[in-house]
């Protein structure tokens, strides 16, 4: 068994517009992902935003588990929807990378963790929807978007019984911070919504069977403060060390 396994990260693009970088976009990561795989006893790997299908076949081999980050919304196209007039801005060659990668780890059944956008393309690759934005498309629902320090817990998650992530915790319910104004709506083959906000709003999902959990909001930005959600990001290392046995 590895002692610390390796960690591939998704990323994202930056088109950064308006200065001198104009005209030279970024593969970005979060620091915090990388600082919370690290903290986990994981070894962190970056994946292109853009890379190809050989490139990440050869980088999931590379890896023992596959954290899915957070990031900006998902062309509904990839869906079958249009865009609603609030779907925010979106990176459809990303997206269609991002989704790749998602499926070539499920088909590895290496450990999987989604964060955030994370969650919501692990959804659609098993061919579920989204709600494009929640404020204009959940009636009730509300809370969600705002989280002016990122590590503050802004609304109260139900855990299911007889979960993955209620095993994690130990626990009924948590507190988390909230950074999204999209959610999982339909939900794709053999999704189980295993986490909830009061409002019905999705918190988390697994795929019983498949070695997949995801969650909505954002444990790594977190760990400042929570204690608990160190525990999610070493049962997920913990995963996927023990795939690599
Ligand atoms: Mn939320």
């Amino acid at each position: 068994m590895k002692d610390h396994p390796i960690i591939g990260i998704s990323s994202s693009r930056l088109l950064l517009e308006g200065n001198y970088l104009t005209g030279m976009p970024k593969t970005i990561v979060n620091q915090d992902y990388v600082d919370a795989v690290s903290a986990a006893d994981g070894i962190p790997l970056i994946i292109p935003s853009t890379a190809s299908r050989e490139e990440l076949c050869a980088l999931v081999n590379l890896c023992d588990g596959i954290l899915i980050s957070g990031g900006m919304d998902i062309d509904p196209i990839l869906y079958h929807e249009l865009p609603h007039p609030c779907c925010g801005a979106f990176d459809l060659e990303v997206d269609r990378s991002n989704l790749d990668l998602v499926h070539i780890a499920m088909q590895s059944g290496k450990a999987i963790l989604g964060i955030c956008r994370g969650m919501q393309l692990i959804n659609i690759a098993l061919n579920g929807t989204l709600y494009q934005d929640i404020p204009s498309q959940c009636d009730g629902a509300g809370g969600h978007k705002f989280c002016y320090i990122r590590m503050d817990t802004v609304h109260t998650v139900d855990l299911e019984p007889e979960s993955a992530i209620c095993e994690i915790f130990g626990k009924k319910s948590i507190e988390v911070n909230s950074l999204h104004h999209q959610a999982v709506k339909d939900l794709g083959e053999g999704v189980r919504v295993t986490a909830k906000a009061k409002d019905g709003i999705a918190e988390a999902i697994e795929v019983p069977g498949k070695n997949i959990i995801a969650v909505q909001w954002h444990p790594e930005m977190m760990l400042q403060r929570s204690s608990e959600m160190l525990c999610l990001m070493k049962d997920f290392v913990n995963r996927s060390q023990n795939h690599s046995l």
